[in-house]
């Protein structure tokens, strides 16, 4: 059978467990070279039956699994790697219960499934935006419109966050687009303050870059640092070059996939959509980067190796995990 290209393809290559576990196997271990993930070494007996190694050296049983994002699961490589095909490929995601329908699992594996490959897809490099084209900065307010909740709530909400009016309830992102080499960085913003907004433009901009946002007073004092020219949205929506259409283009990508397919999503869980959507938007095909969906999954079963969330991480039920007061339920809340 060739290698899969769409994602018809993909499900039939990968329901076959031996063809699944070879191209586990491939793109973890490349040449077949297998170690231990737990000593690095290549001291093991292969056990076929259950595909499997026994380590000579740690005495322990190691999966292809082991040490990635898949580890603990009992859900085998045939269906990890459809899903992981999925959500690397779709456009808008994939939510729980089509991902459980599509692969015959229950709801609740596949959002945790789901949440894991998210983990893989975070986006850890931290070499500067800036040299040579300008970079967008922009912040975006998500979640639910405020004139739809309850009084008591809204008023409860208000007073934890600290937000008024159309803000109320909604959590704060922050974005920066270089856009000559049409990459995001995006995450959720712990507080408004100006200096939190600022420190991830300097620690992820190069000094004296060109740096674009709006008129926000969050922004005043970037031009100490950098060319900071702003764009003022009520009247001049683009000023030649200084726009932030890059950035406004990638929030409605966003807001699309979170209105559209996951319809509900937790506040502490909106950093993992958001790397889930950079992911695709970083390694989306353009004119020079003719990027297939083959492509796509491939980058993404390397960056699953080496990954790994445990279930009281992702619940927030590890108590060393800062987290949110609403996490964990595994119950989606309308967003
Ligand atoms: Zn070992």
């Amino acid at each position: 059978m060739d290698v899969p290209e769409t994602l018809t393809q993909a499900i039939a290559f990968f329901s076959d467990p031996q063809r699944a576990f070879e191209a586990a196997v491939e793109f973890r271990w490349p040449g077949g070279n297998v170690t231990c993930p737990r000593c690095e070494q290549a001291k093991f007996s292969f056990i076929k039956t259950r595909r499997v190694w026994f380590c000579y050296v740690c005495k322990k049983q190691f999966s292809a699994k082991v040490g990635t994002v898949m580890e603990d699961s009992p859900l085998g490589l045939d269906k990890w790697m459809s899903a992981i095909w999925m959500l690397a490929n779709c456009k808008n995601g994939i939510s729980s219960y089509e991902l459980g329908k599509n692969l015959g699992i229950r709801q609740q594996s596949a959002w945790f499934m789901l949440h894991r490959i998210r983990e893989a897809m975070k986006d850890d490099r931290t070499h500067k935006f800036g040299f040579g084209g300008p970079v967008e900065g922009d912040e975006v307010y998500i979640g639910p419109n405020p004139q739809k909740m309850h009084k008591s709530r809204k008023a409860k909400v208000q007073a934890r966050d600290g937000l008024k009016g159309g803000y109320v309830g909604k959590t704060a992102v922050q974005g920066i687009l270089d856009r000559d080499y049409r990459q995001v960085r995006a995450r959720v913003l712990p507080n408004l303050k100006r200096e939190t907004l600022q420190n991830m433009i300097l620690d992820n901009v190069t000094p004296f870059a060109k740096v674009y946002t709006d008129e926000s007073i969050l922004y005043e004092g970037l031009e100490k640092k950098f060319v900071h020219k702003v764009v003022n949205h009520t009247h001049e929506y683009v000023n030649g070059k200084v726009h932030t259409q890059g950035i406004d283009n990638f929030w409605s990508l966003l807001k699309r996939t979170l209105r559209g397919t996951y319809v509900a999503v937790e506040p502490f869980h909106l950093d993992h959509y958001i790397d889930e959507q950079v992911f695709r938007f970083n390694n989306r095909a353009t004119k020079d980067n003719k990027l297939t969906d083959a492509d796509r999954f491939a980058l993404l079963m390397l960056m699953v190796a080496g990954k790994r969330l445990t279930y009281a991480q992702l619940t927030g039920k590890d108590s060393n995990e800062p987290h949110h007061p609403e996490a964990g339920t595994g119950q989606e809340v309308p967003f």
